[in-house]
């Protein structure tokens, strides 16, 4: 199979890369072309998934085509943008059909569920890489940042912590638990659900945003510091699935709700005054500490004493200092 045929075969005809709102033209030119609507701005994301870094090489193509777009499609939902195209550049050791069906049904299973349309990338030979990058829009002045918190405003998650930590010794196939627990945690993992809906009621309400991919307390080191303020976390209030609290003793829960990566839920800052409103509507907002006067972010217990852990998140490059 050429590269052509190949493009054609499992990407060009997938229901995901035909043309609707906002694509005028998609995969088969130099370029596709967007449409982005007066007044709106375009938010653009791209994320690469290594084989042997970010899933194991020998993994299920139709979960790693779901994942590959969840977790991109979550930094959309971060920035409150209305999901609309994505690209994908597939880098393959070896062509083979079985592979490329699977894999091609789990991103346009995601693509279908997010609302968005594959509108061109790139196929190259080499080590398993995907790289997708994704389009949304958002009105102009509405997109949420980092740099937004302001002392005094709830600091809220969109869910349950911990899980995709979790999952991992499932993936790695290191430890073994009860099918129910092992579906739960293993969905999270593979199938991440960005946020998406909820990124677009936070549009205008929450005053900073991030998706949290690689642990809580790294990622909202991220707001602290383009926010310039400090962040307190009350260890109670972290919320975990029953399957993260059947699969591991507390220690360990609370860990990988903490430092552990992979859960892409929305973390974001609210103006307290913005809360019951949203509560009311039903959005998922689990209110874990404050934006507070200072920098960092601080864990501490209910005796408001300071239990901050050492390590705190994934990084690919440690850094020097
Ligand atoms: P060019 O050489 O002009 O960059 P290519 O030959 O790489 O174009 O690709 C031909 C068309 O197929 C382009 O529209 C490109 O966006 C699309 N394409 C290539 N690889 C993929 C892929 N893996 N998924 C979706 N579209 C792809
Ligand atoms: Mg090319």
């Amino acid at each position: 199979m050429g590269e052509f045929e190949l493009i054609r075969n499992y990407f060009a005809a997938a229901p995901c890369a035909q043309l609707g709102e906002g694509v005028a033209l998609g995969i088969g030119d130099d370029c596709a072309l967007l449409s982005v609507a007066a007044g709106e701005q375009l938010a653009i994301s791209t994320d690469t998934l290594v084989a042997g870094v970010h899933f194991p090489d020998a993994c299920d193509p139709f979960l790693l085509g779901q994942r590959a777009l969840g977790v991109s499609a979550s930094d959309l939902a971060a920035m409150g943008a209305s999901p609309l195209a994505f690209t994908l550049a597939l880098t393959l050791p070896e062509v083979s059909a079985a592979w490329l069906e699977a894999f091609a049904r789990g991103l346009n299973e995601m693509a279908q569920g997010c609302s968005m349309r594959l509108i061109g990338g790139d196929t190259t030979r080499g080590p398993l890489s995907l790289t997708v990058t994704v389009f949304g829009s958002v009105p102009i002045g509405l997109a949420m940042t980092r740099s937004g918190a302001k002392p005094g405003d709830l600091l809220c998650v969109g869910g349950p912590l911990g899980d995709g930590a979790g999952a991992l010794p499932l993936v790695l196939n290191q430890r073994s638990a009860e099918a129910s627990t092992t579906q739960a945690l293993l969905a999270r993992y593979w199938s991440p659900q960005p946020q998406l809906e909820l990124g677009m009621a936070l549009r205008g309400k929450a005053t900073s945003s991030l998706d949290i991919s690689d642990g809580l307390l790294a990622d909202c080191g991220h707001i602290a510091t383009a926010s310039g303020v400090g962040l307190r976390i009350e260890r109670d209030k972290v919320p975990m699935s029953d399957a993260l609290r059947a699969f591991f003793d507390a220690d360990e829960a609370l860990n990988a709700a903490l430092s552990g990566g992979d859960d892409y839920r929305l973390a974001f800052t609210l103006p307290a005054s913005c809360l019951a409103e949203l509560v009311e509507a039903g959005w998922p907002v689990f209110v874990i500490g404050q934006v507070v006067d200072g920098r960092g972010v601080v864990l501490i217990d209910e005796q408001g004493r300071d239990v901050t852990p050492l390590t705190r998140g994934y990084q690919h490059f440690r850094e020097t200092r």
